[in-house]
């Protein structure tokens, strides 16, 4: 199982948007793929038609697990979506009361440990972080193996990443291994001057921690999230959809030893 997570100290960068896209992508690919939700906004929730504001059963069960010292069984609180291979951990607003109370015993490993659990279920897990650093966002740094950062392709989004990597610095030290990120260009508009500078300030900045393609603007994108369709259902051939295909060649193929096969059989 590969756990990555898509986190930035900002709204509307594309954080859900890369997590519903790459989670699509995937589970067509036949492999068994779990996103959770850790924005108490519930964003990636309300796209699958699931109302984060009256939920039952969600990632806020979780806490209530571990604040009650229960063991971390995530299975129950885990639905299933209308794409095969592709499971959801949703939020609830409650969510919210978590990050309201801190950090107080040792939350920040809650995700991390509850996915022990499921290690043989899934082959990918994504974690859709909240836009403020707090507890939510610590238990997604702590579980994944490798971050991404969604960047919007405008200049005052340097700003930021700058914050984010420093958040990162932070957490990194309470980490046993460096967390490798890969900071990610997105709503990127070629006719725009704003973009084309912005990413060769950020290349000349952070080298080879940006990837070296971007996620261009689409209207597509809009369209499948008003239909509640991963965009590589709804269309895919969507330039978004190409893209967000070569982002995650590019992950595949620079961890070919741990390459994890699909276990579903690819429709
Ligand atoms: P975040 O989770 O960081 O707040 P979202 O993924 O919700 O960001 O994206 C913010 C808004 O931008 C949404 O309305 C989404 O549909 C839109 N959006 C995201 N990526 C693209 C894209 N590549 N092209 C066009 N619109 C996009
Ligand atoms: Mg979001």
């Amino acid at each position: 199982m590969r756990i990555w997570a898509v986190s930035n100290q900002k709204g509307g960068v594309g954080k859900t948007t890369t997590v519903v896209t790459l989670g699509g992508i995937l589970a067509s690919r036949g492999y068994r793929t779990l996103l959770i939700d850790l924005d108490p906004h519930g964003s990636l929730t309300s796209y699958f038609r699931k109302n984060p504001d009256q939920i039952d059963v969600s990632v806020y069960n979780l806490f209530q697990d571990a604040i009650a010292k229960k063991s971390l069984l995530p299975g129950p609180y885990i639905a299933s979506t209308d794409f095969e291979g592709l499971s959801v951990l949703p939020a609830s607003t409650a969510i919210a009361t978590v990050e309201r109370q801190g950090g107080a015993g040792g939350m920040g490993l809650v995700i991390a440990n509850s996915l022990a659990a499921v290690r043989k279920q899934y082959d990918f897990v994504l974690i859709d972080s909240p836009p403020m650093l707090g507890v939510l966002m610590v238990n997604a740094l702590a579980a994944c193996e490798h971050l991404f950062i969604p960047v919007l392709s405008e200049f005052l989004a340097l700003k930021g990443l700058e914050r984010m990597l420093h958040t990162l610095e932070m957490i990194g030290k309470s980490r046993k291994t460096r967390l490798d990120y890969t900071v990610v260009p997105t709503l990127f508009d070629r006719r725009t001057r704003a973009s084309i500078q912005t990413l060769r300030v950020m290349r000349e900045r952070y080298g080879d921690q940006v990837w070296d393609s971007v996620i261009p603007v689409d209207t597509q994108v809009r369209e499948a999230s008003d239909a509640g369709i991963p965009l590589s259902y709804y269309m895919p051939k969507a330039k978004a959809v190409i893209a967000y295909t070569e982002l995650l060649e590019h992950m595949l193929s620079q961890n070919r030893s741990r390459s994890v096969e699909p276990a579903l059989a690819t429709a």
